[in-house]
């Protein structure tokens, strides 16, 4: 049997709705089951409940344009808010004062737009046999954060009473996001009444409540909004923008062994966009090290590289042989400004062809324990030398210290200007990070705490225990818990 316009009016009046509230609505007809006059009953039991000091409000962009806000906005006394991506019809006494100059706004649901205006005016957000994902105002709070993920639109020309106008909104929400899983969040803040008309479920929040909830979970968790299906493309890449962000914000340089990202060119750039790391210290191409490769082939990568964004922090080799002099000269031909190569009893001899090539050196241990590894620095540093020291915190590991309460603390922090962020056991299994004897959490907490301008490289020991993603995770994940 059809529902009755007196049927919606009582069941929004039990909502809580009463003369005098401001709503947004979102809503699906069909939601309700059959309506005697359809659309048009459920604006008039809106605007009964709301009576004439309240103001019934719905967007009326195409994707949210239902026959619901499509019967608001052809009443005649309906208002426009005029916004090419976030216009709403409303009707009623604050009508025109919500949407009024919409356009002007910054954002598009920020400030001195229709949906702050509604929260600031103690209105509500209605959903009407639609879940969140249709909730707008979600959009407020993600704009209000100005999350990293979001993107400018592209530019609109449209008219408007002061003539025509071309803009674009910055901080504009993108493509998917999991705003469905946020209806715990309100339901569990017990600030969201829920009801039934019809066959539908209604939803009733104060809009501010809603703003203020989601905000909150925002400032704990930028990706608060985002899903976790690691095959949702669109959320792999905004957090990404979130990671990128991040890392943007440290004293350090975040970059990924190219070995770990990839092997051909085309993959450590696709990897390292997902990641999010735009740095890449380049010491494998197609399973070679850089250091046999031909110099072309390593002069076209670096520039491929640079084209897609991702700078090269250094080339590196595992071990130099006679070609440290070909490798210095390759960095400075390429415009990479530093060379990583193993600390051995030649390192003199590699500092000095560093420094007439004009790049700079950082040796890394391997095979080598703290007291070897700092006599031989010590060493550079009485010859004059300015060559840093790559920290292999697994390679100490492997050697049978405590990589920060041993070898950091007692003999290598004054030469450190790069960090391996790798993990391993005593016995030199490779870790996932955090979960081996390299005390990585130790190394990274202590460099960022000290304001450490080096670069700490997910490197390619990580290839035995996941992708770069995954490294990039646990990272992330050392971070969070530090
Ligand atoms: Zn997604």
């Amino acid at each position: 049997m059809a529902i009755t316009q007196q049927e919606i009016e009582a069941g929004l009046r039990e909502l809580g709705l009463k003369e005098g509230d401001i709503v947004l609505l979102h809503s699906s007809l069909s939601s309700l089951g059959e309506v005697e006059r359809g659309a048009e009953a459920v604006v008039d039991a809106f605007l009964s409940v709301l009576g004439a000091s309240g103001t019934l409000v719905a967007p009326t962009t195409s994707r949210a344009l239902g026959v619901i806000p499509e019967t608001l906005k052809q009443r005649p006394a309906a208002c426009h808010s005029i916004h090419p991506r976030a216009s709403v019809a409303a009707l009623g006494a604050a009508a025109e004062e919500i949407c009024r100059d919409h356009w002007k706004a910054e954002l598009a649901h920020g400030p001195d737009t229709p949906y702050v205006r509604i929260a600031e005016r103690g209105g509500y957000v209605c959903l009407m046999g639609v879940d969140q994902d249709r909730n707008t105002t979600l959009h407020t709070a993600e704009e209000l954060l100005r999350l990293p993920y979001l993107k400018p639109t592209v530019e609109h020309t449209f008219d408007t009473p002061e003539g025509r106008v071309t803009k674009s909104w910055p901080f504009f929400p993108g493509p998917h996001r999991n705003f469905i899983g946020l209806d715990r969040l309100f339901r569990g803040s017990g600030r969201m009444r829920i009801g039934h008309i019809g066959n539908a479920v209604v939803r009733l929040i104060r809009s501010s409540d809603l703003i203020e909830i989601a905000k909150a979970a925002g400032e704990k968790d930028p990706a608060f909004a985002l899903c976790d299906n690691p095959n949702c493309g669109d959320c792999v890449r905004q957090r990404a923008d979130i990671r990128r962000h991040r890392f943007s914000q440290a004293s350090f340089t975040v970059a990924a062994s190219a070995c770990l990202a990839g092997r051909t060119v085309d993959e450590i750039v696709e990897q390292c966009g997902v990641a999010g790391v735009d740095a890449v210290e380049l010491d494998d191409l197609g399973g070679k090290p850089v250091s046999v490769l031909g110099a072309d082939v390593v002069l076209r990568a670096v520039e491929r590289l640079r084209g897609e964004g991702r700078r090269v922090t250094a080339l590196r080799a595992p071990a130099v042989g006679q070609k440290a002099e070909a490798l210095f000269r390759l960095a400075r031909e390429a415009n990479v400004p530093r060379v990583v190569l193993p600390l051995s009893g030649r390192a003199s001899e590699h500092a000095a062809l560093a420094g007439e090539a004009g790049v700079a050196a950082s040796f890394f241990n391997v095979g080598l324990d703290s007291p070897g590894a700092s006599d031989l620095l010590l060493r550079l540093r009485s010859e004059g030398s300015s060559a840093g020291f790559t920290f292999h915190a697994a390679h100490f590991a492997r050697a049978g210290e405590m990589p920060f309460l041993g070898s950091y603390k007692q003999k290598l922090r004054r030469f450190v200007d790069q960090l391996d962020v790798e993990d391993a056991l005593y016995d030199g299994t490779p870790q996932p990070l955090g979960h081996g004897n390299a005390e990585v959490k130790e190394m990274i907490s202590i460099l960022s705490a000290s304001g450490f301008s080096g670069c700490m490289v997910l490197g390619q020991g990580n290839r035995l225990t996941g992708t770069l993603l995954d490294a990039v995770r646990r990272f992330e994940h050392l971070l969070d818990t530090m």
